[in-house]
């Protein structure tokens, strides 16, 4: 049956992707996946921004969350996570379980990190070793100025890494790991990189791999220096996921094809079409505009709506699947994934879909084709 995505995260899988999967399996130790590997490695390195070498570890972006911690966090060490939604407190959570002294700056949902906010409470927290950010706040759909906050740590911390989390975020909105002056990204196959699930990605700067050397965190199978001995050799150190390698390959060598800047501005039009013409139909949006995701779109519904209900009526009748709200707005929202194997025409897609739905509620929707007619007019704006 057919079904569109519209979720943020797993993402639709352009098809030659799918076709990559079914490829033959080969010796993970031979020279075949190697030049894979080292191909992967590569464009994954232009991708991120950095010079430095690129994990590929076998797991879900929450594994290069975990890495990251263990890899540059020890017992004890005082950490700083800036919290703003569900995947801000997954920080909190590992670092936590790291045995790290976890300090919370918590800001709005709404919005992103004020930078101003950050220099006062890093000023007031002596000793800070790490901050943890989210680039693109999934949750949310806030998409945070990294730059800004690598410039504060700049001034008022500097011996703090930046580690930030890009799992939604890494190819729909820009990054420059190095330029920017990032200590650690973490990212993930099945998002902006239109991969099926199976592989995390984790760079560090130069400094963070002499924090690597010297934490006293454990670990083993997310052992960082032994994937970087290992990748010398052209391997990993664990039998990798193979095949989502294979998807990784094929899916990096498309999103080649489109420049980056074109990248990017696409996922901007696709999140302005979704945001008017969900506007139009009396969603309510969460995030103001300078902080808006290109990834994702969070709307609360308009009054009296159930929105777990729009979500049914869409899936069941429409074969458009939305995302809800996580932990305490669960019940309260709607996601909208615009990232990846997306394109402008799929967006209108999803607005007459939600537009559908909601009236097939019962709810008063004013004009049918209002939301579309809103979306459209900011496509035909942008040529
Ligand atoms: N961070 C962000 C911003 C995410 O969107 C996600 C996935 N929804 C994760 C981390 C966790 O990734 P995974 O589910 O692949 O472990």
């Amino acid at each position: 049956e057919k079904q569109e995505l519209r979720i943020p995260g797993p993402t639709p899988v352009p098809p030659s992707v799918l076709r990559a999967m079914s490829r033959p399996m080969i010796n993970h130790r031979g020279p075949e996946f190697k030049a894979i590997l080292a191909r992967v490695t590569e464009r994954l390195q232009r991708l991120v921004g950095t010079e430095q070498y690129v994990a590929i570890l076998t797991g879900s972006g929450t594994a290069g969350m975990e890495a990251a911690c263990a890899n540059l966090v020890s017992p004890g060490d005082r950490v700083l996570v800036l919290e703003g939604g569900v995947f801000g407190h997954r920080w909190v959570e590992i670092a936590t379980a790291f045995g790290a002294q976890v300090e919370v700056m918590e800001y709005p949902w709404h919005t992103g990190v004020d930078p101003q906010q950050l220099g006062e409470r890093l000023r007031e927290t002596p000793g800070v070793r790490a901050i943890f950010t989210t680039h693109n706040e999934s949750s949310t759909g806030v998409l945070n100025d990294l730059q800004a906050i690598a410039r504060v740590r700049d001034q008022v911390a500097p011996d703090a890494l930046v580690v930030v989390d890009s799992v939604s975020g890494l190819g729909g909105a820009p990054l420059s790991m190095d330029a920017w002056g990032l200590d650690a990204v973490v990212s993930a196959s099945q998002k902006c990189i239109m991969a099926p699930p199976g592989l995390a990605f984790v760079a560090l700067s130069r400094r963070a791999w002499q924090r690597a050397e010297t934490s006293r965190a454990s670990r083993y199978y997310l052992d960082l220096a032994a994937h970087r001995r290992m990748f010398e050799k052209g391997q990993t150190p664990w039998t990798p996921a193979v095949s989502v390698v294979y998807a990784v390959d094929e899916a990096l060598d498309l999103m080649a094809r489109e420049a980056p800047e074109e990248r990017f501005a696409r996922h901007r039009l696709m999140r302005d079409m979704v945001r008017a013409g969900l506007e139009a139909d009396g969603w309510e949006l969460m995030v103001e505009d300078r902080f808006a995701s290109p990834t994702v779109t969070a709307v609360r519904p308009p009054a009296g709506v159930d929105v777990e209900a729009v979500r049914r009526v869409a899936l069941q009748e429409l074969g458009v699947v939305f995302s809800g709200g996580q932990g305490r707005l669960a019940g309260q929202i709607l996601r909208v994934g615009h990232m990846g194997f997306a394109t402008p025409l799929d967006m209108i897609n999803a607005v007459a879909a939600a537009e559908m739905a909601l009236a097939r509620t019962g709810a008063p929707v004013s004009a049918p084709g209002k939301g579309v007619a809103a979306a459209q007019a900011v496509w035909l704006e942008r040529q």
